[in-house]
């Protein structure tokens, strides 16, 4: 089996835990909670068996996989102590009624901590009963398997999270993630006491590139004007794709007339130089850029906001295009 155990818990146990399973399955051990911390930051095991009847190790093992990013490793509280009257959690009648009491309290506690399953073993003699040796055998599978099912399901979300967030022709992030960053920003921003600023900006004339050239050329130019903003603006600034030839960007920690002075600079970056889209063919662009500064009275998803930039683009257009337009 390709996977891994991480054993916590003291030596006896880590050796009573190898003497009931197959010895093709490979185990690491923790003998505290921050071997047992660095270990799941390193290996990111499949599954945890933690030693039940040391409770407060088992709990802040738990509480660390539970909390932190590795939700999805299987843990198995073990009990098995030596006395041999520790009951089987599914069949506590057989044992004395404190006993199993006891271990259901036990249990309360393991599971609250972020347990997904607690067994105790019947007995710990050297030779356990074959039994015994499969229930917990086929427990460690089951948690296996769970623990990779989970992993691949993550997998899968993040992938459709990156997908669903980011343009697939200019690989920038796309106006759903806008609608999702820009409440984050403006928050931010008051939360700190902080400016904050937003550009839209809207390609020139350029229905008229695809009508003489071409979409594939209009794409290329997508393309190209993306990556030349991309390398030019600011590390705390972010860049969306709108919509078809509309880009918006927020510029956290900025006031209005540096957001002018940032929009002349890129105005300029695309309009003094020309897009190289092939051997034979230079392209030469132009934006036009709305400004506007986040206000007390904008609402908190930037809709105000949104819609001053865009009303202010529009008087770039009608004012002769390749400019700015700011204001308070
Ligand atoms: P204005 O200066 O007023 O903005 O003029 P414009 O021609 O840029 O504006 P208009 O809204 O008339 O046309 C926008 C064009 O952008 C039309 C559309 O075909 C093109 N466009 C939008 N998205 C894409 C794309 O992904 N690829 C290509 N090739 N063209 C696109
Ligand atoms: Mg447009
Ligand atoms: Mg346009």
């Amino acid at each position: 089996m390709d996977h891994s155990i991480l054993i916590v818990g003291s030596r006896a146990f880590h050796v009573m835990v190898q003497s009931r399973v197959h010895p093709s399955i490979a185990m690491t051990h923790a003998k505290d909670s921050v071997q047992a911390g660095l270990s799941i930051q390193a290996r990111q095991p499949d599954l945890i068996v933690v030693q039940a009847d040391d409770l407060e190790l088992a709990t802040s093992t738990l509480r660390l996989k539970a909390r932190g990013r590795f939700c999805w490793i299987y843990a198995l509280a073990l009990s098995g102590r030596s006395d041999g009257t520790k009951p089987d959690i599914h069949k506590p009648d057989t044992h004395k009624p404190d006993d199993s009491q006891d271990w259901a309290a036990q249990v309360i506690v393991l599971l609250k901590a972020g347990a997904d399953v607690c067994l105790s073993l019947e007995s710990t003699e050297s030779t356990p009963s074959p039994q015994e040796m499969q229930l917990l055998e086929t427990q460690l599978q089951v948690g296996i398997s769970a623990a990779k099912r989970y992993r691949e399901l993550l997998k899968t979300n993040d992938l459709l999270s990156t997908i669903a967030l980011v343009d697939p022709l200019t690989e920038l992030s796309n106006r759903r993630a806008l609608d999702w960053e820009l409440p984050r920003q403006i928050e931010r921003a008051r939360d700190r006491d902080r400016p904050l600023s937003l550009m839209i900006f809207d390609l020139d004339f350029f229905k008229s590139i695809n009508d003489t050239h071409g979409h594939l050329v209009g794409d290329v130019s997508l393309k190209l004007l993306s990556a030349r903003l991309r390398h030019n603006l600011r590390a705390n600034d972010t860049l969306f794709r709108y919509g078809g030839e509309e880009f918006v960007v927020i510029l956290s920690d900025t006031q209005g007339d540096e957001a002018g002075e940032i929009g002349d600079r890129l105005c300029q970056l695309i309009g003094t130089q020309a897009f190289t889209i092939n051997d034979d063919l230079e392209l030469s662009l132009t934006v036009s850029v709305g400004v506007a500064v986040l206000r007390p009275e904008d609402d908190t998803k930037g809709l105000t906001l949104m819609e001053r930039a865009d009303r202010r683009l529009r008087q770039a257009k009608q004012t002769g295009r390749n400019r700015v337009v700011t204001g308070a």
